[in-house]
């Protein structure tokens, strides 16, 4: 993508709104916009982040053998009058009226709907394990709307749900997803911890929630520092192998590690002082396994190979995929913009022509453009006739992990040079070796 071209409206001031640094950094590297208290379009660059975490989700959710479904946002009200929620949900719930007069509502969440999905079509134990997901927009009309994507009303959440015909087999659905969330999250450059939470309105008897240190984090939590050393790594996990997967699970969950919610000040005096954390985080996800909450309610059940018929076991299973993006700016960035993970930004590189117009300097960009182009590297070119200190904050706040920079004086040599915008430290090589290097980063995540 050619910057002359692109539609990137960058700003040069502070919007005096955002109060914490992700959301004036989206605001500023031209990501959103505003256009009702918590509810934004995603512009351009917004746009390919968001993709790009859809796609990790995506990929992570089908390695686990899950299966991707759309489930509308608009739902009927007599569904949740069902499960009795209806009447629970209170006012975060958007309630509509069609002009039937009939009573529909702005999804929440997809409990009823996929439970309604699954009672029309499956009765038999053979069709099970199943695990149905998607990836959706969701309205919930918080009092408080505030942080950019951060805390929005209308937002972006996959949602999974399992169908299993004992709790021995949903605790495994419940182990298979908290596997693939870790994985999800460190794909994206996170240390997402899992923390036993409280089951809240939704019910229930396992729950954790992923959490992500930020000092802006909406959450109080406690935990042993040595939670924040572990790492799933590219180990390879079979989700089918029970044992294996719960294994894992023991592993990232031993370790205190638990929100306000369900601290227990007991366990945590317990561990050795130097490791005893207090600090805040960002809830980036949670899973819960709720049993026949919602299949006993509505009537969703299975016939068993003794032939009897029982309620089928369920689990939701979330990820904040619209708050990822706020949740990684404040992990990954420091006073001149963001930094984003190779695994999330938005363009692998950024080429900054620092003399446009100047034959040589504009076709060595050009071909630098190409030979990215063809490793199939969109790559960000500057080709604006701008100062170059100007394209190099751009470069900066928009935040891409590696920069190319393009000059005379370099190419009197035949170099340009490569610039890491986490380390800020450049290397000077020729044109093909940069090249090589930034296929090298991007062919091994
Ligand atoms: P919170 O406690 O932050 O209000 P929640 O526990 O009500 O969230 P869940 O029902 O667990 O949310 O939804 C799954 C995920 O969706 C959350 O872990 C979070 O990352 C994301 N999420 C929830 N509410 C919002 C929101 N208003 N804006 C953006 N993301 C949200
Ligand atoms: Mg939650």
């Amino acid at each position: 993508m050619r910057v002359s071209r692109y539609f990137l409206p960058v700003l040069k001031e502070n919007p005096a709104e955002a109060q914490i640094v992700s959301h004036r950094y989206m605001l500023r590297a031209g990501m959103i916009k505003q256009q009702a208290a918590g509810i934004y379009s995603w512009l351009p660059l917004g746009l390919r982040v968001l993709n790009r975490i859809q796609a990790i989700v995506n990929e992570e959710q089908i390695r686990a053998g899950h299966i991707p479904l759309l489930m509308p946002t608009l739902q009927p009200a007599d569904l949740w009058r069902e499960s009795g929620r209806y009447d629970d949900y209170g006012q975060e719930m958007l309630r509509i009226k069609d002009r039937q007069d009939r009573e529909m509502l702005y999804g929440p969440t997809n409990e009823e709907m996929i439970t309604d999905i699954f009672r029309a079509h499956v009765t038999s134990y053979k069709d099970l394990p199943l695990t149905l997901y998607h990836i959706q927009w969701k309205f919930r009309d918080e009092m408080r709307p505030r942080f950019g994507v951060m805390r929005g009303r209308e937002f972006l959440m996959k949602d999974g749900y399992n169908f299993d015909v004992d709790r021995d087999s949903a605790l495994h659905a419940y182990n298979r997803h908290m596997v693939s969330y870790l994985r999800t999250y460190e794909r994206m450059g996170l240390t997402a911890i899992p923390m036993r939470a409280d089951s809240g309105p939704i019910g229930g008897d396992d729950t954790h929630e992923f959490l992500v240190l930020a000092a802006t984090g909406e959450s109080e939590v406690f935990f042993d520092s040595a939670v924040t050393e572990l790492k799933l790594g590219d180990r390879a996990v079979d989700y089918d192998n029970r044992a294996e997967v719960a294994a894992v699970c023991k592993e990232f969950t031993t370790l205190y590690a638990r929100t306000d919610e369900t601290h227990d000040a007991a366990l945590f005096e317990a561990i050795p002082e130097e490791r005893r954390k207090v600090a805040r985080g960002i809830e980036v996800g949670q899973i819960f396994y709720f049993g026949t909450k919602y299949s006993e309610a509505m009537g969703a059940s299975v016939v068993t190979a003794d032939g009897s018929k029982v309620p089928v076991e369920m689990g939701s299973h979330g990820i904040g995929v619209s708050r990822l993006l706020g949740a990684i700016i404040e992990a990954s960035h420091d006073d001149k913009g963001i930094i984003w993970p190779e695994g999330v930004t938005p363009f692998p590189v950024g080429i900054v022509n620092l003399k446009q117009g100047d034959a040589a300097t504009d076709a060595a960009s050009e071909s630098l453009y190409k030979a990215l182009a063809a490793k199939g590297l969109e790559a960000l070119y500057d080709d604006r006739d701008e100062r170059a200190g100007a394209k190099f904050a751009t470069m900066d706040l928009i935040g891409l992990p590696w920069r190319i920079t393009v000059g005379p004086r370099g190419l009197a040599n035949g170099l340009v040079e490569l610039t890491s915008r986490r380390s800020g430290v450049s290397e000077e090589m020729t044109p093909e070796a940069a090249v090589a290097r930034i296929v090298e980063i991007y062919g091994s995540i």
